[in-house]
């Protein structure tokens, strides 16, 4: 299990998913306000105001589905993150290059954690 690659398809599940709840509710916003503008301005005298309003908010409404759409994506992305997130296997960080150690007695090479030489039976904790 990698826990960070979980972490993050979890982090990018819940931003998609307010991602698109956003994107909807602004459409849903910008729809109502186009609306409102369609059917009380049709016969606004002012045609070319008329006209940039209400392209406005068909370019907001464009945007609004894009981001929507966007967190869709992130939603569905994040699910094989997830998945591969719970069966590969982390990789450990801990894995310091190994130092050399020889024993002082045999000359052999040791293992650092190692207290007693397993070739002559040396014992380090003595002479520290
Ligand atoms: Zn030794």
């Amino acid at each position: 299990m990698n826990k960070k690659l979980l972490i993050l398809g979890a982090i990018i599940l819940v931003a998609g998913i307010l991602m698109s709840i956003a994107g909807s509710i602004m459409y849903e916003s910008d729809k109502e306000h186009y609306n409102y503008w369609y059917e009380y301005y049709i016969d606004y005298p002012d045609e070319t105001a008329f006209s940039n309003v209400t392209e406005m908010y068909e370019s907001n409404m464009n945007f609004d589905s894009a981001f929507a759409g966007l967190g869709i994506l992130l939603v569905i992305i994040s699910f094989p993150m997830m998945i591969i997130g719970v069966f590969i296997k982390e990789k450990k960080d801990n894995k310091q290059p190994e130092q050399k150690r020889h024993c002082p007695q045999c000359g052999r090479p040791l293992q650092m954690d190692f207290d007693i030489c397993p070739y002559c039976g040396k014992d380090f904790r003595i002479q520290k």
